[in-house]
């Protein structure tokens, strides 16, 4: 089966999950996966504020990067918990893994909703439908079904992750139902400059860092890959280094871009790709996965040298595969 086919059951299972979270009246977990983006943190919010207008004992556990933690506000946090209450149920959002979803352990009653090709279908009621833009417009179906009347809180944070996943409605996964189902959501209150400027705010240091970080760009395969690091000396800043990979993916005839962070646990690499290399295919070669123009990996207990050399070989491979080498 293609992992990145669309889910032609999508419909019916979406209904199955709006039914049995109706029907729920013990606690729901809502969690997501880690090192959170937009998508994570406003399908994951959004659901949360949907279920808590229907009356339901839900618990949001999330930990937001600093450009996000305007979204919530401090009573909708949970803290993070090493065991569920007996009969509960847990909603994993935009997880392409069991082992991404943090704060949470993956048991009871799993609903696993996302939109990764490479998300292995987990949990008792998986929803995974890799041709949706983001979970987030996964989300805006199921508040739907709940029959949850809008407000610009909920339709905020879903939004967001549209935005987000999208990278502001410019990515190939912006599709007419896209865009119409943000129209509907502004057409809700959300205040859409407002929050599109919002999202781009970083801290004073990130300006510095991201010179730093364009002093490490380089260009490999006559410029067809571009890489980039986080500098050693600037790991304290890692939290504002996320989007970094979207700057160098812009190098004219670029068809790759790689940014690679070294962590206490390894280097952690996000990959971007178009013109008919797959970045998912380089991912899962790193034994990590994502959607196929953008994916990601951990490389667990090696140097950023050694990182490097992994991720020259499998681009290698994969612009072989796609016909450039
Ligand atoms: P990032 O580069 O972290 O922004 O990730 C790009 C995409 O790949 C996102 O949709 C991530 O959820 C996904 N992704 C990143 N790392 C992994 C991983 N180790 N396993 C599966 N998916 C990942
Ligand atoms: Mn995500
Ligand atoms: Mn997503």
């Amino acid at each position: 089966m293609d992992g990145n086919a669309p889910d032609p059951k999508y419909w019916e299972k979406m209904r199955l999950v709006a039914e049995v979270l109706r029907a729920v009246e013990g606690p729901i977990y809502i969690a997501t996966h880690v090192d959170p983006d937009g998508d994570a943190i406003g399908s994951s919010l959004g659901l949360y504020r949907a279920l808590k207008a229907l009356g339901k004992d839900a618990r949001w556990v999330a930990e937001p990067p600093r450009f996000l933690r305007f979204l919530p506000k401090e009573e909708e946090y949970s803290d993070p918990v090493d065991k569920l209450p007996p009969g509960a149920t847990l909603v994993a959002l935009d997880s392409a893994e069991p082992s991404r979803v943090v704060g949470v352990p993956v048991e009871g009653f799993v609903i696993n909703i996302d939109h990764h090709g490479t998300n292995p279908r987990f949990g008792h009621l998986p929803v995974v439908d890799p041709s949706k833009a983001a979970t987030a417009q996964m989300v805006k179906d199921l508040i739907d079904l709940l029959g949850v009347a809008w407000t610009a809180e909920i339709a905020t944070p879903v939004l967001t992750g549209i935005l987000t996943d999208t990278g502001n409605f410019r990515f190939a996964n912006t599709t007419p139902e896209v865009l119409k189902v943000a129209a509907e959501l502004v057409g809700y209150g959300v205040k859409l400059a407002e929050l599109t400027d919002r999202l781009q705010f970083r801290p004073p240091s990130y300006f510095r860092l991201m010179g730093q970080v364009l002093s490490t760009v380089a260009f490999h395969f006559g410029g067809l890959l571009v890489t980039a690091h986080l500098p050693e000396e600037a790991k304290r800043e890692e939290e504002d280094s996320d989007d970094f990979v979207g700057l160098i993916r812009y190098v004219e005839g670029s068809v790759v871009s790689v940014f690679l962070r070294k962590r206490e646990e390894g280097v952690k690499v996000s990959i971007r790709s178009r013109g008919g290399v797959s970045a998912q295919n380089i991912a899962l070669k790193l034994g990590g996965g994502g959607h196929v123009p953008a994916a990601g990996a951990t490389l667990k207990g090696v140097d950023l040298d050694r990182a490097y050399e992994m991720v020259l070989e499998a681009v290698q491979e994969e612009l072989r595969r796609a016909g450039y080498l």
